[in-house]
């Protein structure tokens, strides 16, 4: 019901187009799919992912012959779920984390402002409600607002968290959060690194440093590398995404403000075009406004 609050601007956005697209139409026809294809666009599913989307459609209208507007629905659903599936993992439907990994080392990277540190601050409630021991780590060091704020998700959430003060290095948090974390028996820890986007040399230098000195506390850390996108910012998004998994190997993605949009659709797209599966998303500015992302119920909640 969260997932169906944070969607709804989207939702909207999408049917009222869907529905002024075919009105008066019985039948799926080149001038449908063009208004189709725009939609898709404007709701930031992107250009390479809707015309995979569009020809999907063309296939199936080839192969039927004839297509009712009032399938569209339907098939849309089908064709986008087809779609997370090759690319998605997208199945899990509660918070979690593997249990073979003692502690669990989740590095957090992303642009200053798009919701990194509530992203974590929500992440480290969920686990902690699941009973889990878990520790973090200010290692945005950049700014003394990325600490603070991280410090006031801490006192929230009530986790340990390990800082130390503006301008130090990043790797020495990172090493020393691993170690209180190995000390203190945490089952996960969580990283938060690298909020500037500096150039692209300097990301990944900094970016290899702290894994390297993350390797020396825990061999085989971080075990994810979670890259948050902010979903309102369309392009932007896209953009970060490319830059960071340029960097550094990006495993799972966090797409958040997805209530504060109507665009939705970047979730379908940045999954589909960087083959990493969204694994949150964020939809409020509250503790609870985090979901696990399950394409299903995703796809679910748009076409309801
Ligand atoms: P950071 O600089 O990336 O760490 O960003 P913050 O975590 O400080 O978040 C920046 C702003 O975005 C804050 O005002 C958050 O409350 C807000 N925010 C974060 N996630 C969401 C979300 O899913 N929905 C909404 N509406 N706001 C969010």
């Amino acid at each position: 019901q969260t997932l169906d609050k944070g969607l709804e601007k989207s939702k909207t956005n999408f049917f009222s187009k869907l529905s002024k697209a075919v009105a008066g139409k019985s039948k799926v026809d080149d001038d449908v799919l063009d208004d189709l294809e725009e939609i898709l666009i404007t709701s930031d599913v992107g250009v390479k992912t809707t015309i995979k989307i569009i020809e999907r459609i063309e296939n199936r209208v080839a192969k039927e012959k004839y297509l009712g507007t009032d399938e569209l629905n339907q098939i849309l659903r089908e064709e986008i779920a087809g779609l997370l599936s090759e690319t998605n993992v997208g199945e899990a439907t509660d918070f979690d984390i593997p249990k073979d990994k003692k502690p669990y080392v989740l590095m957090v990277v992303g642009v200053n402002g798009v919701g990194k540190t509530t992203t974590i601050g929500k992440l480290a409630y969920q686990l902690k409600n699941k009973g889990l021991n878990v520790v973090l780590g200010a290692a945005d060091t950049f700014r003394a607002a990325a600490i603070d704020q991280l410090q006031v998700w801490a006192d929230r959430v009530d986790v340990p968290i390990v800082k130390q003060e503006m301008g130090s290095d990043p790797a020495s948090v990172a090493f020393d959060t691993l170690q209180s974390g190995v000390n203190q028996n945490a089952d996960v820890i969580i990283i938060d690194t690298a909020g500037r986007l500096h150039n692209k040399i300097n990301l990944m230098n900094e970016l290899t440093k702290v894994k390297r000195v993350m390797q020396k506390v825990i061999g085989d850390a971080p075990h994810d590398v979670l890259l948050v996108l902010d979903g309102s910012t369309g392009q932007n998004a896209f953009e970060q995404a490319k830059q960071f998994t340029a960097a550094t190997e990006v495993t799972s993605l966090a797409v958040t403000k997805l209530d504060g949009t109507a665009k939705g659709g970047v979730v379908i797209g940045i999954s589909d075009q960087f083959k990493i599966p969204v694994k949150y998303i964020g939809v409020g500015e509250g503790i609870e406004d985090l979901q696990v992302f399950n394409k299903y119920e995703f796809v679910d909640s748009f076409f309801k």
